[in-house]
């Protein structure tokens, strides 16, 4: 009796929480009912006021599908033609670590507000200096129009790409944030339900095919896992990681930007204000109360359209799909040190918040480009102690531009260079080292392993998926500063 009081509790909540969702968009958008329309809702093709932040008849948020609707635009030409060209710093993406304004020639172009990079227009020559020096792409340079120049895959409303029955959702698709992410995941697993309907016979009779097999368990495979789950389709989740990869390994106690989502078979989810370690535990009681089959440790290496199926590889076993959703991310694949404590979570692939490391003692492992501008961005942090490891005797293929400051920042004293190195272990609080050969022990709270890995886009290219330039209007989450 508890129990059913109890679910029946638990289904008027979320009743109750969704209702007010959908009640919010549409007072948004009833608010506007004297406003001229805009186009049609994507998904629903209800009109949409415009101006609308949601759609009135789906109550799904109108922005997820600013770069899907965006115009496919020629590759920018070197002399800029069409424009000053100008600096573009994406708000969702600065980590605000400021090492585009110490690559900025201009001074005064580039400065730091709060958190955010600031770019002066009036100062800004277009140099791109800065695109090369942010460790997180989160700059670009256009010609001077109110857009974000971005390489997005092709993808229609429904997520589907070019080639059929691959869908890109969440970051690789091109928008960064959890919520888009959630909601893409939640569309493309609907339009598989709606053109696959459960229990059609399968083309090749073989009972191991499943539905639909989602690559990544982010945001956006996670949701896209569940809403394959709701609807009773045959699927598997596959992660080359743990569950939530990306946020996992966000900064301890990072705290989340504040956004309402509805999650498939869980209701609306509130992660205002909330740590990564909260977000981790809530979809972990998602995954552990539905029973969804994430198949974590399996990094798909290849797919092979086979007839009307797709051939998933992984590392460990290979998998057949009438469909296939990527929930990727942008973030690739990183190559690893293979060394005893590299999972600890004070180990990094990315340079994230690099403010989170102030004070802390840092080692970076790589000799290349994205090392060394890690190394100076970390540098620039209060007092952070920074060494780089690299297994070369000196820094090979790197920018000139980058070699000059870095042996700048080595006689200011910044940062510190450990040639002939090599991390054999890692443990909480220390790193053991050979260096030219002597096994040292250094102290240590984190290590960023920056040694290169495989970029997300050549995965989607070797399966025939278009990749073409847009311009994205500058909305809520991207931003043309200063
Ligand atoms: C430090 C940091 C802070 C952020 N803070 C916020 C915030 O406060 N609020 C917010 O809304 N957003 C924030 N973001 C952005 C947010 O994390 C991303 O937009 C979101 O995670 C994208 O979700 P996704 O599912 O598309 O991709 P991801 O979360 O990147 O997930 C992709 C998954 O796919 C897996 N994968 C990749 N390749 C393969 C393969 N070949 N085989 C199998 N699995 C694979 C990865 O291991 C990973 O688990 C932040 C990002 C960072 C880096």
């Amino acid at each position: 009796m508890q129990m059913f009081l109890t679910t029946i509790g638990f289904f008027a909540l979320t009743g109750f929480f969704i209702w007010r969702h959908l009640q919010a968009g549409g007072a948004s958008a009833g608010g506007a009912s004297v406003r001229a329309s805009g186009p049609p809702c994507a998904r629903c093709s209800a009109p949409v006021p415009s101006g609308s932040q949601f759609c009135p008849g789906c109550g799904i948020p109108q922005q997820i599908f600013e770069v899907v609707s965006a115009g496919i635009s020629a590759p920018m030409s070197a002399d800029g033609t069409g424009g000053a060209m100008r600096a573009l710093v994406r708000a969702d993406m600065c980590v605000g670590c400021a090492t585009c304004v110490a690559a900025c020639p201009e001074d005064g172009a580039l400065t730091m507000r709060g958190k955010l990079a600031v770019v002066d227009n009036a100062l800004c020559k277009g140099h791109g200096d800065c695109v090369a020096a942010c460790p997180v792409g989160a700059i670009s340079v256009n010609a001077g129009s109110a857009a974000n120049r971005v390489q997005v895959p092709l993808i229609d409303v429904n997520f589907e790409t070019n080639v059929p029955g691959v869908y890109i959702v969440g970051e690789l698709g091109g928008r960064g944030l959890i919520k888009n992410a959630i909601n893409e995941g939640k569309i493309a697993a609907e339009h598989v339900a709606r053109v696959l309907p459960p229990g059609e016979p399968r083309s090749d009779g073989d009972d191991t095919t499943v539905d639909v097999a989602i690559v990544g368990s982010g945001p956006a495979g996670l949701s896209a896992g569940l809403e394959a789950h709701r609807r009773h389709l045959r699927y598997v989740v596959l992660e080359q990681g743990t569950l939530a990869d990306t946020v996992r390994k966000y900064p301890r106690h990072k705290l989340l930007l504040a956004e309402p989502v509805s999650i498939p078979l869980y209701g609306d989810l509130w992660i205002a204000d909330a740590s990564k370690e909260t977000l981790l535990e809530v979809w972990q009681t998602i995954v552990a109360n539905t029973g969804l089959d994430v198949q974590a440790g399996q990094k798909v290496v290849n797919i092979q359209r086979d007839g009307s199926l797709f051939r998933l590889q992984t590392d460990k076993a290979t998998y057949t799909a009438r469909r296939v959703v990527l929930a990727m991310g942008r973030r690739g694949t990183p190559r690893k040190l293979g060394v005893a404590g590299e999972e600890l979570d004070k180990v990094f692939y990315d340079i994230v918040e690099m403010e989170a490391f102030a004070g802390r003692r840092v080692m970076v492992v790589g000799g290349g480009d994205s090392a060394v501008e890690s190394a100076l961005g970390l540098a620039n942090q209060q007092g952070t102690e920074v060494l780089l490891s690299y297994r070369g005797d000196a820094l090979s293929r790197v920018k000139d531009r980058n070699v000059e400051k870095f042996e700048r920042a080595i006689a200011a004293g910044k940062v510190k260079a450990l040639f002939k190195s090599q991390i054999r272990e890692i443990r909480e609080d220390v790193v053991v080292i050979d260096i030219d050969g002597d096994k040292t022990i250094l102290p240590n709270d984190h290590v960023f392993v920056r040694i290169g890995g495989e970029a997300p886009y050549a995965f989607l290219e070797r399966l025939g998926i278009e990749i073409v330039t847009k311009d994205v209007p500058i909305g809520g989450d991207s931003a043309r500063a200063g």
